[in-house]
């Protein structure tokens, strides 16, 4: 087992004063892998102070200064990326050949899409006399869950280098031990110290001293939408900034001129992959209630042909769940779906057989679901899929909109403008027509209870920025 118990504070590896720790589970195995710290108010409070310590020279360095140091840091992730494909394959249980070609690609598209928008991006601007500058909004707080760990962190970190500001990171205690490997890349490439800062520990513990205390400018928050709605109210008291990206129960609107097959074979892939363990999942597919049938039996020949098991096979599409609690979660969601009345087309409740050692759980689809059930208004957070009939695209719009959430939403059709008129009545963050290329350039954030805030290139920046009016500056 990997004791990684140190905190990264001030630019160095240091132990934590008390000796509360916490175990890091491989989800495959059941058995632990790593220990790290649960961080107490000694730790908190150092790492803030350093934060706050090397704010004043950090937010004063220049655009040229930041863009060298982030390429610093591509140049040396590009070091530790397989070592980091296998970190979280190992601690979330996602199958080796994602990780490797998407999880721990994700740091490489932020710090690459960010360098672009700062060949052109400025910090100030003249509007006649006035001079508006836009500078660093100061220490910052980031929580992060662990689904797509280094990508989550990635997507706060590289604008908070970019934008000036000092930070202290508290990953997902589950998630760890990939985010190590990320601080040991920051120090390796010469940030300086003061400026990261990673404590471990609970969210009960180390996050809520983080949120609360009275020295951080900012937090911004990945995660649950109950934790988050803590996190708004425990940081009202000191006036903090908040950013928040929350959960989601992504509509899919597979209109009646789309061919049905390709439509249906993407989305469940799409929605299974990692697990379901996905915020912006298609986890409700919306097909004209005539196709009802029709999709349900696509998506079951689909799941049939993924296989489920050891995260290190090559042909393994889907692992275990992240956790014991996410497991009786999901478990708990698919007895529920059973006992509401929906169809249960393929999987259910149990283990897959044959896997009785991880957290395993067999890739299930419910069909006519009605939109007001349980399954379909909850967040399930795994590999779930509710198939949902419409009437007519009113309908549809009607049923996609009629969610607690509002973080993305797609839509299927022949015809790309019909297409196109439905995305635009969605109220959602981001909405993906016709199974897009993915775009690391445009915002991501919710709508209604899926949060406020936007990440991801020059947005995610503008989000760690305030800004300054010096009026008779050109006079
Ligand atoms: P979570 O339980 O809300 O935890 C997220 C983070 O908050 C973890 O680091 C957690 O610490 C910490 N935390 C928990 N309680 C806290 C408190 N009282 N004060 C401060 N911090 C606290 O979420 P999760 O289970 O890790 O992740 C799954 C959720 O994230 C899903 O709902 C998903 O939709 C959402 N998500 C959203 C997006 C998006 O961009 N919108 C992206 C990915 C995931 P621990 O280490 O103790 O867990
Ligand atoms: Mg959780």
């Amino acid at each position: 087992m990997q004791d990684l118990s140190q905190n990264y504070i001030n630019g160095k590896w240091v132990n934590p004063v008390g000796s509360d720790r916490i175990q890091i589970i491989n989800p495959a195995t059941e058995k632990p892998i790593a220990m790290i710290a649960n961080s107490g108010a000694d730790e908190v409070n150092a790492a803030v102070s350093a934060a706050r310590a090397a704010f004043k020279d950090y937010s004063q360095t220049s655009k040229a200064y930041r863009v060298d140091l982030l390429q610093k840091i591509l140049v040396t992730y590009k070091t530790r990326h397989d070592d980091i494909a296998q970190a979280i394959s190992s601690e979330i249980g996602a199958p080796l050949t994602q990780t490797m070609a998407l999880h721990a690609a994700t740091v490489i598209f932020h710090l690459e899409t960010l360098l672009k928008e700062l060949e052109t991006f400025e910090f100030y601007e003249d509007r006649g006399t006035t001079r508006i500058t836009k500078e660093a909004v100061g220490v910052c707080a980031f929580i992060t869950p662990w689904n797509f760990p280094v990508h989550q962190v990635s997507s706060k970190l590289v604008p908070a280098i970019a934008a000036g500001c000092t930070m202290i990171l508290k990953p997902s205690q589950v998630s760890s031990t990939s985010t190590h490997i990320l601080a040991e890349v920051f120090h390796a490439a010469g940030v300086p110290a003061g400026v990261f800062n990673l404590v471990n520990g609970a969210g009960s513990r180390t996050g809520d001293l983080l949120v609360n205390h009275p020295d951080v400018d900012m937090v911004s928050f990945t995660g649950s939408t109950g934790v988050g709605t803590h996190i708004a109210k425990c940081a009202a008291d000191t006036v903090k900034r908040v950013g928040l990206e929350l959960g989601g129960k992504s509509a899919n609107i597979i209109m009646d001129d789309a061919d049905l097959e390709p439509a249906v074979t993407a989305a469940v892939q799409g929605l299974f992959f990692n697990c379901g363990q996905n915020c912006i999942a298609p986890s409700r597919m919306l097909v004209p209630q005539s196709a009802l049938k029709q999709a349900a039996e696509i998506a079951a020949k689909v799941v049939e042909t993924f296989v489920v098991g050891d995260p290190n096979n090559e042909d393994t599409f889907l692992g275990p769940l992240v956790s014991k609690g996410q497991w009786n979660s999901v478990q708990n969601y698919i007895q529920i779906g059973i006992d509401e009345g929906a169809t249960l087309v393929c999987g259910g409740v149990g283990r897959p057989d044959g896997l009785s050692t991880g957290f395993y759980t067999k890739p299930t689809v419910f069909s006519d679901v009605d939109n007001s059930m349980t399954i379909a208004q909850e967040e399930i957070f795994g590999p779930v899929l509710c198939i949902i009939g419409y009437e007519n695209e009113a309908d549809a719009i009607e049923i996609a909109n009629d969610s607690p959430f509002g973080l993305a939403g797609y839509v299927q059709s022949a015809s790309h403008e019909r297409a196109q008129k439905v995305g635009a009545k969605l109220r959602v963050g981001q909405v993906y027509l016709n199974n897009p290329e993915y775009d690391f350039g445009a915002p991501l954030g919710g709508f209604k209870r899926s949060g406020y805030g936007r990440e991801w290139g020059v947005f995610g920046l503008e989000e760690l920025l305030e800004v300054k009016a010096t009026i008779g500056f050109g006079q």
